[in-house]
């Protein structure tokens, strides 16, 4: 059996792959059936992170809220097996080891892994985002998928776990927003136990992207494509774990809300 390979909170049954098509498809075929799917990147992450941190950290926290759910509420929800490849144009580089998909393929590459997720019956389908880059066309290709279908009863989710956050960003640390490799994301890094190279930055010290201005956003490759954004230097393991633990509070809200009250998983009422 395949494991995920987490420090805490591991359970491998959340996980599709492990799990035989009978077992999937009585779940599949129930009300409120859901499923996850981590996305992510194969990019640079500068000279600290490895190249799967966005797809890593995505596939580590869908697999750790799916065990919360089912150990806490007995509710079942999968994780299928984590996307890594997606849109990294942003950080493609002749000296940096970034592959990129082109949005066609993306887009097609999604849009066929929901259709058939859909097909066998699951009702929620909550596409779990760990890379910034993939944002504007994860929503595009869920709008285009949800609009599609005869059956009302089916959703599609669009999760970018930075946004879950926000707030709690404000407080935890001195860099706001996710960024690129820096203090949020290394954070998380050291807390989910992935390589980090900590002694090894090489970074723009900054408070927000480089195309992002006051109320407009400008692409150019006029950047640096080989560095993390951010403030990575003040990454602490202890800032991991707050910040996962909040994202992990928000996202078992989320999905107790998907999958309960008219749901197959809704206590009958007495
Ligand atoms: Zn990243």
């Amino acid at each position: 059996m395949i494991k995920a390979g987490l420090s805490d909170n591991s359970c491998s049954e959340v996980m599709l792959e492990n799990n035989t098509y009978v077992r999937i498809m009585n779940l599949a075929q129930k009300r409120n059936s859901t499923i996850i799917i981590p996305i992510g990147s194969i990019e640079q992450h500068s000279t600290h992170l490895p190249v799967g941190t966005d797809y890593i950290i995505a596939y580590k926290l869908a697999v750790m809220i799916a065990c919360r759910i089912l150990n806490r509420y007995g509710i079942q929800v999968y994780v299928a097996p984590p996307i890594p490849y997606s849109l990294s144009i942003e950080w493609k580089h002749k000296n940096t080891f970034t592959i990129t998909l082109s949005l066609q393929t993306f887009s097609n590459l999604i849009y066929e892994i929901v259709s058939e997720l859909i097909s066998h019956g699951f009702k929620n389908i909550v596409l779990f985002n760990g890379h910034g880059g993939n944002t504007e066309a994860l929503n595009i290709i869920a709008r285009w998928i949800a609009n599609s279908q005869a059956d009302k009863s089916i959703k599609i989710y669009v999760v970018n776990w930075w946004d879950l956050i926000r707030d709690e960003l404000s407080t935890l640390t001195e860099q706001k927003t996710l960024l690129h490799a820096g203090e949020v994301e290394t954070s998380i890094a050291l807390a989910l136990n992935i390589p980090v190279e900590i002694k090894n930055l090489d970074y723009v010290d900054t408070d927000k992207m480089p195309w992002t201005k006051n109320g407009y956003t400008v692409y150019t490759s006029e950047y640096p494509r080989n560095k993390a954004w951010g403030k990575p230097h003040l990454a602490t393991k202890e800032k991991g774990q707050k910040i996962v633990e909040a994202i992990l509070s928000k996202m078992e809200k989320i999905l107790l809300n998907i999958t309960s009250s008219k749901g197959q998983y809704a206590k009958p009422s007495t």
